[in-house]
C-alpha cells in the first residue's frame, strides 16, 4: 500500500495499517514528516462540536491520546479542558443543543451558569456572559510529540518512509497503482490520498476529485509571567479562543470565516486588526499585553465546505481511499483516521465509526451535514 502524504493523518493511518500486517511505504515530499499543516497547529483536542460524526471522531481519538500519553508521554496530552462561552441568546442556544447530543452519545460535558465559568476563566470580561459549557477531558497535545510519537509506532511495525519524494504522477488501470516519485516509482494494490492541503491535486492525478481547499489560519502570541495553564476558553460569539502556556504567554487564535483559499503561510496581517476588532469585547486583558509578532504563526486549513473531512473509497477509482480534508481538526482527530482507514481497507468496512457523513460522493449528492463549531 502507497500512502500519499506524511502529515499526522497519513501517519496515523501507516501506524494503523502496519499493525495489521500490511506492507505500507508513505511518500512525503519534504524533508521530514509532520512539516506542512501538522507542525503548525494550536494542538487542541475537544469532544464539544456539533455533529455525532465529529463528536464519534474525537470520543475516540481521545482515548487514543490518554493511552499514548500513558505509555510514551510523547504526544504531552494537557487535559484542561476547553470552556466554550455564551455571551447571547443565540449561541447559548446553540451551545445547549450541542451539549444535549454530546451528553446523549456519551461525553460528560457540563453545563455552566455565569459565576462556574468566572470560576473557570476569571480572566474574561464577566459582562453579559450568559452560561458556558466545559468539558474536562478536552485539552491539548503537543504537534511535534504526535508525529514522532505516530512516526515511531510507523517505523516500529515496518513502515517505510520515503522523505524528500514527491508524488508527480499516478498511472492506475483497476488492478494497482504505478506511483510515480521524486526518486522512482513504485506499485500498489491501494493507495491512500493523505495529502493534506494538496489532497485535490492529488486526486486530480487519477481524475478523481475531492473538495478540499487551503485556507490560511494565523495564530498569536501575547507575552506575558508563567502561570497556571487555563482551560482552552472560547467565546462562541467573536470566535476568539485563548488558552495560557504554562511557561508564559497566551495563545491566541481567530479563524475569519471570510478568509480566501491559498497558499500563503507567512501571518496575515489582517488578522491582527481581526483581534484588535474582537479581543476586548471577551479578552479585554489581552490589549494590555504585548503580542510578539516573531512567535505568531501560520499554516494552512485543508478545509471542506460542511466542515467534516473526507473519508472513504473514491467512487470512481478502484483501490482509492481519501482521508482528507480535516480542518481545523487533523491533529485531534488522526487517532481515529487511522482506525476508519484500517478498517476500511482491511476488514472491507468501518464498524467503529459511521463514515456516512464523510464518504466522498457527498458532495456530489448534495447531502451535506455542516458542524458549525468551527474554530
Ligand atoms: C494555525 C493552525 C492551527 C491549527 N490548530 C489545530 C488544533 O488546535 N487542533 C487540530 O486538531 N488541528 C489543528 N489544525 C489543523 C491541523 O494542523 C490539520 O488538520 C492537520 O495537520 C492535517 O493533517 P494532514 O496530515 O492531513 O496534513 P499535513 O500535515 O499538511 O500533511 C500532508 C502531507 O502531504 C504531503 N504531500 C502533499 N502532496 C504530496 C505529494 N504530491 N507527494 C508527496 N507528499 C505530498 C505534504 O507535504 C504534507 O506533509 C491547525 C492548523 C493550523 C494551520
Amino acid at each position: 500500500m502507497v500512502i500519499v502524504g506524511a502529515g499526522v493523518i497519513g501517519l496515523a493511518c501507516a501506524m494503523e495499517l502496519a499493525a495489521r500486517g500490511r506492507d505500507v511505504t508513505v511518500l512525503e515530499t519534504l524533508a521530514a514528516p509532520g512539516q506542512a499543516s501538522s507542525s503548525r497547529a494550536n494542538g487542541g483536542v475537544r469532544a464539544q462540536f456539533t455533529t455525532a460524526a465529529n463528536i464519534a471522531l474525537s470520543m475516540f481519538s481521545i482515548e487514543a491520546y490518554e493511552r499514548l500519553e500513558r505509555d510514551t508521554s510523547l504526544p504531552g496530552f494537557r487535559q484542561h479542558g476547553y470552556l466554550l462561552i455564551a455571551g447571547d441568546e443565540e449561541t447559548e442556544r446553540g451551545l445547549r443543543t450541542a451539549h444535549d447530543l454530546q451528553r446523549s452519545m456519551g461525553v460528560d460535558t457540563r453545563w455552566l451558569g455565569p459565576d462556574e465559568v468566572l470560576a473557570k476563566a476569571p480572566f474574561v470580561e464577566p459582562e453579559g456572559i450568559r452560561a458556558g459549557t466545559f468539558h474536562a477531558r478536552d485539552g491539548v497535545v503537543d504537534p511535534a510529540g504526535v508525529v514522532t510519537a505516530f512516526e515511531r509506532l510507523a517505523r516500529a511495525n515496518g513502515v517505510t518512509i520515503g522523505l524528500g519524494s514527491p508524488v508527480t504522477a499516478i498511472d492506475g488501470d483497476g488492478g494497482g497503482f504505478r506511483v510515480r516519485h521524486g526518486e522512482g516509482a513504485v506499485t500498489a494494490g491501494v493507495l491512500v490520498n493523505a495529502a493534506g492541503a494538496d489532497a485535490r491535486e492529488v486526486a486530480r492525478m487519477l481524475g478523481a476529485d475531492v473538495p478540499v481547499e487551503p485556507v490560511r489560519r494565523n495564530l498569536a502570541l501575547f507575552l506575558d509571567a508563567p502561570g497556571d495553564p487555563t482551560p482552552m476558553v472560547v467565546d462562541v460569539a467573536t470566535g476568539v479562543l485563548v488558552r495560557r502556556e504554562g511557561a508564559g504567554g497566551w495563545v491566541v487564535a481567530y479563524s475569519n470565516p471570510q478568509d480566501r483559499p491559498g497558499r500563503a503561510t507567512s501571518v496575515d496581517p489582517a488578522f491582527f486588526e481581526d483581534l484588535a476588532a474582537r479581543i476586548p469585547e471577551r479578552f479585554p486583558f489581552l490589549a494590555e499585553l504585548p503580542l510578539d509578532p516573531a512567535r505568531c504563526w501560520a499554516g494552512l486549513y485543508p478545509e471542506t465546505p460542511d466542515h467534516h473531512a473526507i473519508v472513504g473509497r473514491d467512487p470512481g477509482v478502484p483501490g482509492l481511499v481519501h482521508c482528507v480534508g480535516f480542518g481545523g481538526h487533523g491533529l485531534m482527530h488522526a487517532p481515529a483516521a487511522g482506525r476508519a482507514v484500517v478498517e476500511l481497507i482491511v476488514d472491507g468496512a468501518c464498524s467503529t465509526f459511521d463514515l456516512r457523513p464523510l464518504r466522498p460522493s457527498r458532495f456530489a449528492e448534495g447531502d451535506l451535514v455542516v458542524e458549525t463549531a468551527v474554530l
